[in-house]
This record gives structure tokens, C-alpha cells and sequence, in this order.
């Protein structure tokens, strides 16, 4: 059946991963850093989430987008490296995961110019994607966006395909996103932290994931997954999203695509 995907595509899943390591417990309370439970839990994220991450797209060969604040990424600069090497996609998650809801426009520019920098001096080139975290933008962000060359936006929930942003003439892609399909309301729990999520069973999440390809599959929409290694890098919830891969595979005409592969063919529809 053909949509709005190419060709015969009838879907799209994207499998976006959060590295927010140490930065959003930070970004959250700074007197974290004197606490080593929780920086080592965090850390388990670039540690052993993003490598057993990386394999587990190699041996389906999909191709992911990794949104990464700056913190993590400079120091953690040879997974970023490592990322890149595998052909998948590095993209801007703030520098210390800052929700930009209250924050002032300068501090902004200065929060998105930092980690575009740092971002490029790692990968070779400026980051195309962005996506705020914990989906919070700012009024400006839109346009911040659009003004620093980006080509596409993940942060929005307004819609289950992508859409554009038109800014003063330019366009700024959305990929649109949704809390259903973040496994961080499924699994964190860090009850010193005050994040008490329901610690579901992976079996359960995984139903939660397949009723979404369904609906997906059904409407012929985008399927935008927001992982997190520091959760869904543990083995066993690491089998939520293997599952849902191979449950995704088992249907005709699903593409798993980058966030700028989607972003750059909705440009040239
Ligand atoms: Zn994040």
C-alpha cells in the first residue's frame, strides 16, 4: 500500500537513543555529582548500554540516531566516535539535558552553539537533528533551529507523520514524538532521585511497543522510539526493543530509517 512513505514503504520506525549518561541527573540536581549511585547508574549508559546498543543494530543492520547532550558527548568522545564510524546518526541534546522551558533566549543560544561545536569538532560536521530534552523547547527553539541550519526537530507530539515548520521562508522538519513510546516512563526508577516510574517487565512493555507498531502499521504513520541506554541497555529490557525489531520485520514494507533520512525525504517530497 502506498502512503506518504516511499514506494511501497507502509510504515517507518526510528530508533532514537537518548545518551543522557550523567547529564540529566546533573542538569536535574547539581549536588548529584557527590553521589556515586547515582553517576554510576547513569553511566552504565555510555559504558555498557551504548555498545551492546551498537551490536544489537549491527546484527539486524539498522542504521539509528543517537541524540546526545554535550557533556556526554566530550566526555565520552570515542563512543561518539565509535557511533559515526557504524554510519549511524550523532544529534544535539542540549549540554547538560536543560528542559528549555523557563530558560532565557541567551542562555539558549549559548546552550545549542556549545554543543554544535563540540558536536562537530567530534563528528565532522554540524548536527541536523535535534530534540529537546524531555521533549521541553522553548517558544524559540523553532526558530533557533531554523536560524542555526538544523534540519529537523523531534521534541513535538502534534502529529503521527512527519510535518514542517515553515520559519521566515525556512523549513524545519518535525519527526513527531510521544511519552507511549519513551522507555523511561516504563522502566527508571531512582527512588533518591524521586523518579519512580513502574519499574514494568520487559514482556509487558514489549505488548506496549507492538500495540504501537500496530496502530503504526494500521494508519501507515512514524514510529518514533525514544530509548535511553541507561535503561534499555540492560540486557534483559534490551529484549523489549529486540522483539519489537524482529515483530516489526515480520510484517512487509516496514523501514527502520535515521531521523535525518526521514527528515531529508520529507524535504523532497
Ligand atoms: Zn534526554
Amino acid at each position: 500500500m502506498a502512503g506518504v512513505w516511499p514506494g511501497d514503504t507502509r510504515c517507518v520506525v526510528t530508533l532514537g537513543f537518548d545518551i543522557d549518561g550523567v547529564s540529566s541527573w546533573i542538569g536535574r540536581d547539581p549536588s548529584f555529582v557527590h553521589r556515586p549511585g547515582i553517576i554510576s547508574m547513569a553511566e552504565y549508559g555510555p559504558k555498557r548500554g551504548v555498545p551492546r546498543i551498537l551490536r544489537l543494530l549491527d546484527d539486524y543492520d539498522i542504521k539509528a540516531s543517537f541524540y546526545i547532550p554535550g557533556y556526554v558527548a566530550e566526555t565520552h568522545e570515542d563512543m561518539v566516535r565509535e557511533i559515526v564510524r557504524k554510519g549511524h546518526e550523532v544529534a544535539h541534546h542540549g549540554y547538560m539535558h536543560e528542559p528549555l522551558g523557563d530558560v532565557p533566549l541567551d542562555q539558549e543560544i549559548e546552550i545549542l552553539e556549545k554543543t554544535i561545536d563540540i558536536l562537530e569538532r567530534l563528528t565532522g560536521e554540524k548536527p541536523k537533528g535535534y530534540r529537546a530534552p524531555q521533549f521541553d523547547s522553548s517558544v524559540n527553539t523553532i526558530s533557533l533551529l531554523a536560524q542555526h541550519d538544523f534540519v529537523y526537530d523531534t521534541s513535538m507530539h502534534d502529529a503521527d507523520v512527519p510535518y514542517i515548520h515553515d520559519i521566515e521562508g525556512k523549513k524545519l522538519v518535525e519527526v513527531p514524538v510521544k511519552w507511549a513510546l519513551d522507555d523511561f516512563g516504563y522502566f527508571a526508577y531512582v527512588p533518591q532521585a524521586g523518579v519512580r516510574s513502574a519499574m514494568q517487565d520487559p514482556d509487558s512493555v514489549f505488548e506496549s511497543y507492538a500495540a504501537e507498531f500496530d496502530g503504526a502499521y494500521k494508519y501507515g504513520t512514524c514510529m518514533t522510539m525514544t530509548l535511553h541506554p541507561q535503561v534499555s541497555g540492560r540486557p534483559s529490557r534490551l529484549s523489549s526493543l529486540e522483539r519489537l525489531i524482529r515483530y516489526a520485520r515480520s510484517h512487509p514494507n516496514v523501514e527502520f530509517m535515521r531521523g535525518i533520512d526521514i527528515a531529508e525525504y520529507w524535504l523532497s517530497r
